[in-house]
């Protein structure tokens, strides 16, 4: 790792300079959304202030450096997952939005009944619910790989499920809950021998780790801008061209056409045949911003000071009796979920919170995870690189008043 100064880094996130119930603010619930450093708000400020105007429209001064602006966030994230074309890179409101998209569009061409859409036991709602109502309007069937105690998914199943009606496999790059990194590579490998499509969940990878979508070879990925230090409501789906050009339009609406008249409507080229209507621009120039930063700082070594962080916090957790771990990959990113004792996880989160620290409690959005377990859910710390060694002791420090608490 380059000697990266964190301080400095922790030091231009504001919301992290603040105290909560008395006592210094603790942010560890960036699984759910990370923090904006001061440049993303300035970006999103200036725009609103001085920028704002819609966008692929208007010939004025205005509309025309707001669609240029708008226009570079996509090729930033082209040039961050090294997708081959501007073209693949469709903007969305989010990683939800994203797999709704393939699953409504994508699914509509090419799922009949019998044929097989795969998923795993570790999907977060937004990989499952899609592929449901899929398959409740085109008869497709879906199969489901299982994992182990320490949430690693079996792959010798997976290898069996795979077979000629496999059409989809859909997957979760990095667990939410578990922090589980998924072996997608093979995965993606194993499934194109049976030329099924690959769908990648990627919404806790592309914040953690370095992602080359060429050398993945998935058919699509998503990923949300709000957990890589950008702002909410925007997203992202890559999509391989040749399947986009063959998928019919998700939204109807401006943007999206050629041309429109009542005896039939053309659609745009893509990227826009799946961008109807005015997009959230702020949001979308916004995350432009994050994506400078997240490059300046590199995201291997965004990796490598999490996974330093992850193993502190490890050593640190696993004194503590009473805590259990659910989620124990060797290969995992900084999420640490866990319950204490047999208190609550929504219990322990409140008297957390009133430490300061801010952990998310529950079941994450992966009811099956809580299935597996027989649990009602977990307390989840999920570090970022703008954490530090401090948050990790306030952590500790507050699980041990929980337990204090309760007993
Ligand atoms: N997939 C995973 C693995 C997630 O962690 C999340 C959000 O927590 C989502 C999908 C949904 O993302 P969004 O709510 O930004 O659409």
């Amino acid at each position: 790792m380059q000697a990266i100064e964190w301080d400095k880094i922790r030091a231009q996130f504001p919301v992290l300079h603040q105290q909560v119930h008395g006592k210094p603010l603790v942010y560890l619930d960036n699984g759910a959304s990370s923090q904006m450093p001061q440049s993303v708000i300035d970006r999103i400020n200036n725009y609103h202030s001085m920028e704002h105007a819609n966008i692929h429209r208007g010939v004025h001064y205005l509309s025309q450096t707001a669609t240029d602006e708008y226009e570079r966030t996509r090729e930033k994230v082209r040039d961050l997952i090294h997708a081959r074309f501007i073209e693949e890179i469709i903007f969305t409101t989010g990683t939800t939005d994203s797999i709704n998209l393939v699953a409504d569009s994508w699914g509509h061409k090419n799922l009949k009944e019998g044929d097989e859409i795969i998923l795993s036991q570790m999907e977060h709602h937004a990989n499952i619910v899609p592929w449901q109502l899929i398959a409740q309007k085109t008869g497709a069937v879906i199969k489901v790989i299982p994992m182990d105690e320490s949430g690693v998914l079996d792959l010798e199943v997976y290898a069996s499920l795979l077979n000629e009606r496999t059409k989809m496999v859909a997957l979760v790059h990095v667990s939410n809950t578990l922090g589980t990194v998924n072996p997608v590579l093979e995965c993606c490998k194993l499934a194109k021998k049976f030329n099924a499509a690959v769908l990648i969940d990627g919404a806790q990878a592309v914040p953690h780790m370095p992602v080359d979508i060429q050398a993945l070879n998935a058919d699509f990925y998503a990923f949300s801008a709000h957990k890589m230090c950008g702002p909410t409501g925007f997203g992202v789906l890559y999509g391989k061209q040749e399947l986009l050009l063959e998928m019919p339009p998700y939204r109807g609406g401006g943007d999206m056409i050629d041309r429109v008249s009542f005896s039939g409507t053309t659609f745009n080229d893509l990227p826009h045949k799946f961008e109807a209507g005015t997009p959230p621009i702020a949001a979308g120039i916004g995350f432009g911003e994050s994506l400078n930063f997240l490059d300046s700082v590199g995201l291997s070594n965004i990796a490598a000071r999490e996974h330093e962080l992850l193993e502190y916090a490890n050593h640190e957790l696993s004194k503590i009796d009473g805590l259990q771990f659910i989620g124990t990959s060797t290969n995992k990113t900084s999420v640490i979920s866990f319950l204490l004792d047999n208190i609550h996880p929504t219990d322990a989160g409140t008297i957390m919170d009133k430490y300061g620290v801010a952990v998310r409690t529950g079941h994450h959005c992966t009811q099956p995870i809580m299935e597996y377990y027989s649990i009602p859910g977990t307390i989840r710390a999920s570090l970022s690189f703008y954490n530090n060694e401090q948050d990790i002791d306030a952590l500790v420090s507050a699980v041990k008043e929980t337990q204090s608490f309760f007993t």
